[in-house]
């Protein structure tokens, strides 16, 4: 009857899918009234609590005024008032908003519209995309071509564009003593002999700024971003962040990009935007980028991309009230603390013998377990050792759900420094 997304469905024949009956907060509740604390924000979207009551509200004001209408050949206030927002508090040139409604489409979006931009240049040899290896940008046929972890994306190889991979920045295999910024600033090589030889059939370099979620919560220093901003300038070629789970404080800053003080020519935006209400995603860009496409219908230069959904109000509504408590609660500032908290709470796990790394951008804590901690060799993927971790936590009323060998923190903002000494005591637990 049910299929699940991302699940090997014959799992559930030993461990069945938790029933949830009701969220509030931080808390799921399943059935039998036994309650779950998500500390992976319900796959990253969720910022300020299940059943927020302001978020609930907003969505109910607006349920009762307009809950859908197409955003071709007409607009409203809620879609009107969300893009003069986002445009207000993204990096400086950012001026137009094109919504859908996930990440991986606001992936396609970016991808299509920076190729179509160079073919209304009249630069049609541009047709390819720069991508980091172990990125992650989605599930679709485009956004899969883009991203390079393997196990979503071997199987489908045949039917996917080609792309150029680069090396990453990922920190994870510095050199002993060497800085983040060493190792990161090292790897840069790599992307400016990519654009060096390939820049004249380049679109765009797209990257996940900061940390590679999907691809084990791998982290990097910003300092690569600035050098991928100054180089993509240098070659003509653009720059997407997709900042689909980085963005909205997750890192420490409300976008990654202002870590590196850069504007990406594309941001994709979707997750936190939505505050883990209803889906919803959009793609900023440049006012010159806009205007590469405003013509003459007859020309023929009009971006003809379309959902369903595109702008729905009751989304929209909901990321609206999302950034409200931004404004309100001062929760940026706020987060510094909780980051502390986090680097307290998971800080000692470094010393354990099975703990090859713990890493941290602001909001993000990532434990990754090792087999051999000196040579940092895995375990086999086949021990299912976050498995392990996952069901362990499960019995004691905690939501992980690592990655590979990969256990991380990507908690809602409204978690308390009490909750999240408890969930560090968890993870050891569990990691034991
Ligand atoms: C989750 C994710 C996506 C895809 O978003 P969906 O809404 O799941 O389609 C794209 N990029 C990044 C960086 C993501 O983490």
């Amino acid at each position: 009857m049910l299929w699940h997304p991302c699940t090997q469905m014959k799992d559930h024949e030993r461990y069945p899918p938790i029933h949830i009956r009701r969220g509030e907060g931080v808390w799921l509740e399943d059935e039998k009234g036994k309650r779950y604390f998500d500390a992976i924000s319900s796959w990253w979207v969720n910022l300020f609590g299940h059943c927020n009551p302001r978020i609930n509200a907003a969505v109910n004001d607006q349920l009762d005024t307009l809950e859908h209408v197409l955003l071709a050949g007409f607009t409203h206030e809620t879609v009107l008032d969300l893009s003069k927002r986002l445009v207000e508090i993204t990096p400086p040139g950012l001026d137009y908003c094109f919504y859908a409604d996930n990440g991986s489409s606001a992936v396609e979006v970016a991808l299509k519209m920076s190729y179509h931009y160079w073919h209304n240049q009249g630069k049609k040899e541009k047709t390819k995309f720069i991508t980091l290896e172990n990125s992650y940008h989605g599930d679709t046929l485009g956004a899969l071509a883009v991203g390079s972890v393997s196990l979503y994306k071997d199987t489908y190889a045949p039917l996917l564009m080609e792309t150029i991979a680069v090396p990453s920045p990922d920190c994870y295999h510095r050199e002993p003593g060497e800085s983040w910024e060493a190792y990161s600033t090292r790897k840069f090589a790599d992307m400016e002999a990519a654009l060096a030889q390939h820049h004249e059939q380049v679109c765009a370099v797209i990257v996940e700024p900061l940390v590679q979620c999907a691809g084990n919560m791998r982290m990097y220093h910003p300092c690569y971003l600035t050098l991928l901003r100054e180089a993509c300038d240098r070659y003509g070629v653009h720059l997407i962040a997709d900042e689909v789970a980085v963005g909205f404080g997750r890192t420490g800053t409300l976008f990654a990009c202002e870590q590196a003080n850069i504007t990406p020519d594309f941001m994709c935006l979707s997750k936190g935007l939505t505050g883990g209400y209803l889906p919803l995603s959009v793609v900023l860009t440049h006012t010159y980028v806009y205007d590469a496409f405003y013509d003459e219908y007859s020309t023929l230069k009009a971006f003809l991309h379309s959902h369903s959904y595109t702008g729905n109000p009751l989304a929209c509504r909901a990321a609206l009230a999302t950034l409200d408590i931004f404004a309100q609660d001062n929760v940026i500032a706020r987060n510094q603390d909780l980051s502390q908290h986090l680097r307290d709470a998971t800080g000692p796990l470094a010393d354990h013998p099975h703990v090859g790394d713990v890493r941290q951008h602001g909001m993000i804590v990532a434990i990754e377990m090792v087999q051999d901690k000196h040579t940092k060799t895995p375990y086999p993927w086949q021990a299912r050792r976050g498995l392990q971790v996952y069901h362990r936590a499960l019995a004691q009323g905690a939501l992980l759900r690592p990655i590979g060998n990969v256990i991380y923190l990507m908690p809602p903002y409204v978690t308390t420094p009490e909750q999240i000494k408890w969930l560090g005591d968890v993870i050891a637990e569990c990691i034991g």
